[in-house]
């Protein structure tokens, strides 16, 4: 038995750790946020250099209310988030949900602990519907994004809702076995045991789950199809199949992808995209997402996620067996029943907390890539077509040509407009 009086002393530390690496996550994010606010209000009134003959001003204002009114709304979350999470956690919501449902169950056992963690779930999800609702129905309404419906929007989330239990609840329920059956090592098994799940569904979401929400028709012979196919076979790609995929009936942003891996590889064009953009200019979008994946983008960033987790299921297996990881955290562990429903909730809530301060890491990483695939796309395509493609982009999805530095540091997976364009155009 650990010494009681260090466990309280190691509990005390964890609750000032958590409780300061929030408060200075809090900070850090307000004062990004603030920063891009300011950043973009100031470069509203004028169109940055070499946008001039591009880009029309009203387009560019447009984009500055869009990106200030959608951050704004990031404050918000950013605010009920961290108090949704000290709610959970120090205030005791998770220990309070435990006790509830112990005397409801009459006792710990798998059942329970799959109660615990299905009904955390649905409370976030419910405390995070006004805030959707009102990015969905307000903000992208109001800048004549949003092509969603009331009835639509319930729908899906009934459909996401049932396939978020229908997928989650088996998966829970083997890590929980896991953590029970399998010894001191668990996390070995685990660890596996989720890598397996994620490669399924990797492979099911292109096949079985996109089509529960969206319509993919195949893409109909003309001039597109013939450049995309003349694409391919000049970059040695072999895909199942070109799809269009109906996004106009949620929003008029659009996007194309490539998934799939193996013999399941597709490609799908958002009808969206389709309808704005050339022959040439949709071949250029199209060799940029070859491009990820002939420089390997998507194997080499799931290894690393596999070896980040595999890293967290070490940390989470050596956690779940210290009493003050609990405490710390607000919550009373169970006496004579598993904790490890308990164990698993807290880790994956406060582990965030740590993660947002190497984020620029993985962002900067995730730039990098997208000035490969855009030169990637230079050679099997033109460069000029990326670039009017993208503006085309980037003004249809009112993103900003003014972005913050820092903020984008932290925040933009991909490179700004002004800076893709710059290499894309040459000197
Ligand atoms: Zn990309």
């Amino acid at each position: 038995m650990p010494d009681p009086s260090s466990s309280s002393e190691l509990a005390a530390g964890l609750t000032f750790g958590f409780a300061l690496a929030l408060m200075a996550g809090l900070l850090l994010r307000f004062w990004l946020v603030s920063r891009q606010i300011r950043h973009v209000a100031r470069h509203r009134g004028e169109l940055p250099a070499g946008f001039a003959n591009t880009v029309s001003l009203s387009a560019h204002q447009k984009a500055a209310d869009y990106t200030i009114a959608k951050t704004r709304l990031g404050l918000l979350e950013l605010a009920l988030g961290a108090g949704v999470l000290l709610g959970w956690t120090l205030l005791g919501g998770i220990s309070a949900l435990n006790s509830f449902l112990l005397s409801a169950f009459g006792g710990g056992g798998m059942v329970q602990q799959l109660a615990v963690l299905a009904s955390f779930a649905v409370i976030s999800t419910l405390l995070d519907l006004p805030l959707g609702l009102y990015q969905t129905f307000s903000v992208e309404q109001a800048f004549g994004f949003n092509k969603t419906t009331p009835k639509l929007w319930l729908l899906d989330f009934v459909k996401s809702s049932l396939l978020g239990a229908l997928i989650g609840l088996p998966i829970a329920a083997l890590i929980l076995w896991l953590m029970g059956a399998a010894g001191a090592q668990w996390w070995i098994w685990a660890w596996g045991t989720w890598i397996g799940f994620n490669l399924l569904l990797l492979w099911a979401l292109p096949t079985f789950i996109a089509p529960l929400f969206n319509k993919f028709t195949a893409l109909e012979d003309g001039a597109i199809k013939t450049q995309v196919t003349a694409l391919m076979a000049r970059c040695g790609f072999a895909a199942k199949g070109l799809f269009v995929m109906d996004g106009s009936k949620r929003s008029a942003h659009g996007n194309a992808y490539f998934t799939g891996f193996g013999s399941a590889k597709r490609v799908v064009f958002y009808d969206t995209l389709l309808a704005k953009l050339s022959p040439d200019e949709i071949a250029a979008v199209l060799a940029h997402e070859l491009g990820h994946f002939k420089h390997r983008h998507l194997s080499r960033r799931m290894l690393l996620l596999f070896g980040t987790s595999l890293l967290a299921f070490a940390m989470l297996g050596w956690l779940a067996n210290q009493s003050w990881f609990y405490a710390g955290l607000g919550v009373t562990p169970n006496l004579g029943a598993p904790n490890d429903a308990l164990a698993l909730l807290l880790f994956m809530i406060s582990a965030p907390l740590l993660s947002f301060f190497i984020s620029p890491v993985f962002s900067a990483m995730s730039r990098r890539d997208e000035f490969q695939a855009d030169a990637y796309a230079v050679v099997h395509t033109n460069g000029q077509d990326l670039a009017t493609a993208l503006l085309k982009l980037y003004e249809d999805n009112a993103s900003t040509l003014t972005p913050d530095p820092v903020y984008v540091r932290f925040y933009y997976s991909h490179p700004p407009a002004s800076e893709r364009l710059a290499r894309l155009l040459g000197p």
